[in-house]
């Protein structure tokens, strides 16, 4: 097996997802499936199914999703300067609706075609579509760039990392989240985790695998914190039996629950900057 693409650590069988074949290292614990290559899921991606479920399921939750992404825009909020802001990894335009309507000039880039073409029919946003090896990205460009649950899908997160660093401004900000493979819920599930969705995500991140994945991107982070799944919910949903239900439990074992964490909830959230 060869050597992690992030630190070139050494490489072993990740046993806490099997069957699964992931991988892990040993000295920046990040964790990856090597047999998942970008022609494979394209395959998955242009299959057809994806596009549709996940496309229904988007616009049937797309008060939810307006939701997140104002929730999103809050956090960008207290580190960019704002201006211009591309989302890579759009979806169907959500987040970078709310950014247009919050003031940003924001515009944003999609590989599903069919979600490309809902943000810009659905919500009238600049999204194009394609990956970020067919988008060309300016240097030196945009002051913020987002990416919303993205880098766990690509087989070589550090190249785009490297590209999104490229085009930043001086001063600009990258914002991230991921799904936390280091959260108590991920070692408590293992393969049955819901977020590990191993067909597509490639990559699992934990706080440490991803600062290092950032810093060899030329990234250095100035904000890492984990979150849980709370401020996404809607109020319904917030004060709904089974979220509180779920509440109780997770109060339970770790006797108490702050919304934000270093490393234990089960989504990770960061901002980093270009190193100079
Ligand atoms: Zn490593």
């Amino acid at each position: 097996m060869s050597a992690c693409q992030i630190c070139a650590g050494t490489l072993s069988p990740c046993q806490r997802f099997a069957p699964y074949p992931f991988v892990e290292c040993a000295r920046c614990g990040f964790i990856f499936r090597p047999d998942l290559d970008d022609a494979r899921l394209a395959e998955v991606y242009t299959a057809g199914d994806y596009e549709s479920l996940r496309g229904e399921e988007y616009m049937r939750a797309l008060p939810a999703r307006l939701s997140d992404a104002r929730v999103r825009l809050s956090y960008v909020r207290q580190w960019s300067p704002g201006g211009r802001l591309l989302d890579i990894g759009a979806a169907a335009g959500a987040f970078v609706y709310e950014a247009s309507s919050g003031g940003f000039d924001a515009s944003g880039i999609e590989p599903v075609p069919g979600f490309a073409r809902v943000a810009r029919e659905h919500f009238g946003v600049s999204v194009t579509g394609g990956t970020l090896s067919e988008v060309p990205l300016p240097d030196s460009y945009y002051q913020t760039i987002t990416l919303w649950h993205v880098l766990e899908h690509l087989p070589d997160p550090v190249r785009h990392l490297r590209q999104a660093a490229d085009a930043l401004s001086d001063g600009g900000i990258l914002a991230i989240e991921v799904p936390n493979a280091g959260s108590a819920i991920a070692a408590r599930m293992g393969s049955s985790w819901p977020s590990l969705e191993p067909e597509v995500h490639v990559n699992q991140f934990t706080p440490a695998s991803l600062r290092a994945t950032l810093a060899a991107g030329g990234l250095s982070v100035v904000d890492l914190h984990t979150s849980t799944i709370t401020p996404y919910l809607t109020p319904r949903a917030r004060f709904g039996v089974r979220h509180l239900a779920a509440r109780a439990k997770a109060f339970a074992w770790l006797g108490s629950i702050q919304h934000t964490h270093p490393t234990g909830h089960e989504l990770l959230r960061a901002v980093a900057r270009r190193m100079s």
